[in-house]
């Protein structure tokens, strides 16, 4: 039965380290590591096949180095998780000291129950020094379950091994294979490693799958919110066209005309600093994003018309004040804006986002360069005066 578990332990490990592989191949660098780390200790475990061809010291200081290696790759795995301080030289210098102990507890003083207690207090410190730099990171359940697996792999391995070494009497290292000794210590560190395998494949998975979701709701030129991003939000913010809230529509002026003189690559530029200024819009819970060509929206959060309306105009001056040489644009540019609130009778947020619209066209054609807002009562009337220009009292011009 020995022999069996044995052998299977390897094959798990084996397996775990080739779905890190794969997984890896979708860009996720602490996947590498998991997977180098399995591998290895996949390799660790298949050590005394060794003895076969190799004397014992041999085989320990391989098997000792691949558990190290493996340890040494796990915990790059989970700083590079957690986008933690890797602190690479300090787990380095654990393992090299470690080695050296090891070295001699192999040949010089020729102790079995000395090396495996310096590896695996070794390959439980290099948990440590992860865990400690990644522990304020966990963000989700599933990085909360990959912590926990790490704490109890490193104190499987500690008790483990101090029992061992408190306990045990010096049994000679070639009855060291096959014993109990090595049977329990292949399920305990089995269920670890089982544990931190699956929280770890888990955790990395769901990185991949959140990073292409929000790929797939961000504008990819000027990293603001794209159409779905912008909806998505807001719908999980609850907003049925019910809360107070204003919308800002922005679209830049005479923008093809930009395009036709200084280039599409310019024009992206443009576009891009025309998000900058939409970015740093100051107000609590904004949300802005990129509609179409070089239409942006701003969704602002319990904000009043005059409040919005200011600063949109605060965005419009900044912009038309900017100097654009350096994206070679030898002038400033402007921007057309429609500001709308929210009202009773709203079904979605888009039917503010709809008067904002029009009070936009307003304002592209009343000269351009400015701000329209009206409240929500008068904007339809307001979009019907399109074609002469805003003229009711409860519309703003600037
Ligand atoms: P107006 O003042 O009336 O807004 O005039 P305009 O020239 O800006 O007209 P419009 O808003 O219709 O211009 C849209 C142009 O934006 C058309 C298209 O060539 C350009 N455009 C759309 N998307 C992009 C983009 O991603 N990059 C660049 N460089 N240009 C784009
Ligand atoms: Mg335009
Ligand atoms: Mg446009």
């Amino acid at each position: 039965m020995v022999e069996n578990f044995a052998f299977l332990l390897p094959v798990v490990l084996t397996l775990f380290g080739v779905a890190f592989l794969i997984v890896a191949r979708f860009g996720n660098r602490s996947a590498l590591s998991w997977g180098g780390g399995y591998l290895c200790a996949a390799l660790g475990f298949l050590a005394p096949l060794l003895q076969a061809v190799a004397p014992v010291p041999l085989v320990a200081m391989t098997a000792d180095a691949t558990f190290l290696s493996a340890f040494l790759l796990y915990s790059n795995g989970l700083t590079t998780h957690f986008d933690a301080p890797r602190h690479l030289a300090l787990r380095l210098g654990i393992a090299a000291v470690a080695y050296g102990v090891i070295a001699y507890a192999v040949f010089v003083a020729q102790s079995l129950r000395v090396e495996l207690f310096v590896s695996d207090i070794a390959c439980s410190l290099l948990m440590l020094v992860a865990l400690l730099s990644s522990w304020r990171r966990a963000a989700t359940w599933v990085d909360r379950a990959l912590l926990g697996a790490v704490i109890f792999v490193m104190l499987e391995t500690t008790v483990r091994t101090v029992v061992f070494f408190i306990m045990a009497g010096s049994p000679a290292m070639d009855a060291f294979i096959g014993s109990s000794y090595a049977f329990i210590m292949q399920i305990t560190a089995t269920i670890g490693a089982l544990l931190m395998a699956l929280t770890a494949l888990a955790s990395v998975a769901l990185r991949i799958v959140e990073r292409h979701r929000k790929a797939s709701e961000e504008d990819p030129l000027t990293g603001l919110l794209n159409r779905r991003g912008f909806d998505q939000l807001i719908g999980e913010n609850g907003h049925a066209g019910k809360n107070d809230a204003a919308i800002i529509v922005a679209d830049i002026d005479w923008f093809k005309s930009i395009n036709d003189r200084f280039g599409h690559a310019a024009g992206d530029e443009a576009i891009r600093e025309v998000a900058t200024h939409l970015r740093s819009l100051d107000w609590p819970g904004v949300a802005v994003a990129r509609f179409g060509g070089e239409e942006f929206i701003a969704y602002l959060p319990n904000c009043r018309l005059q409040d919005a309306h200011m600063l949109a105009n605060t965005v419009r001056l900044a912009l038309s004040e900017q100097d654009l040489g350096h994206i070679g644009i030898d002038h400033s540019i402007t921007a057309s804006f429609g500001v709308a609130v929210t009202a009773a009778g709203d079904h979605t947020i888009h039917d503010a986002i709809s008067r904002a619209d029009r009070l936009l066209y307003l304002a592209k054609s009343n000269g351009r360069n400015r701000v329209v807002s009206s409240a929500a009562d008068k904007a339809h009337h307001a979009g019907q005066e399109a074609g002469v220009g805003p003229k009711g009292p409860n519309l703003r011009v600037i």
